[in-house]
């Protein structure tokens, strides 16, 4: 299956991804977690991205489009995928739509958690104070919960649009949660 999973920051998309592709057998591919390695690697993306992450804003569409057609081309991602933080802006939308119809492929879902958002905010705070993350302040994070509703929480209409959309609820335990979203796949297309 191809598939991306949509969500605001908190709201358990890197745990869920990483479930949901295990027990279909395709990769989970984080452009968040490619953007943290090449920064703990110190390369020149990392270099490249470092402060922009920092910041909580988005990194450009011409850096991460470029990324993530190089990931897509790699062996394991041949028979499907789940992307998780990508795409994050329309523009990425449409990068992506061309991306798969040079391939000839086609997305079959995409899943959108939804969260409270005062909920999440307040998990967030209390993960930056046991994890010691000081410039995780509630201004950051509400911040950053700002960007996602203006830039990424639109892309919710396109896919519905499509008739791609699966919403989940993503309150609640990380098992329960899982559940939902296997149950929602069942009522997709498959490839
Ligand atoms: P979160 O779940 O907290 O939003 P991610 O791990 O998905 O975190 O992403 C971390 C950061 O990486 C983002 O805040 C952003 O700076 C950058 N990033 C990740 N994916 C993208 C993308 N598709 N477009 C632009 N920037 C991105």
């Amino acid at each position: 299956m191809r598939l991306i999973i949509l969500g605001p920051p908190g709201a358990g998309k890197g745990t869920q991804a990483t479930r949901v592709a295990a027990r279909l057998g395709i990769p989970a591919i984080s452009t968040g977690d490619i953007f943290r390695a090449n920064i703990k690697n110190e390369t020149e993306l990392g270099r490249q991205v470092k402060d922009i992450l920092a910041s909580g804003g988005y990194v450009t569409d011409e850096i991460t489009n470029a990324i993530v057609r190089d990931r897509l081309r790699e062996a394991d991602a041949e028979g499907g995928f789940l992307l998780d933080g990508y795409p994050r802006t329309l523009a990425q939308v449409d990068a992506l739509d061309a991306m798969l119809a040079e391939d000839g492929q086609a997305l079959d879902a995409v899943i959108e958690l939804t969260v409270d958002e005062d909920a999440v905010v307040h998990r967030l705070l209390k993960r930056a104070e046991i994890e010691g993350r000081a410039d995780d302040t509630e201004e950051v994070i509400r911040e950053r919960q700002a960007i996602y509703r203006r830039e990424t929480a639109p892309l919710a209409d396109v896919y519905a649009g499509r008739e791609l959309l699966v919403q989940v609820d993503g309150m609640g335990e990380v098992d329960e949660v899982t559940s939902r979203i296997d149950d929602a796949l069942k009522g997709a297309r498959r490839s």
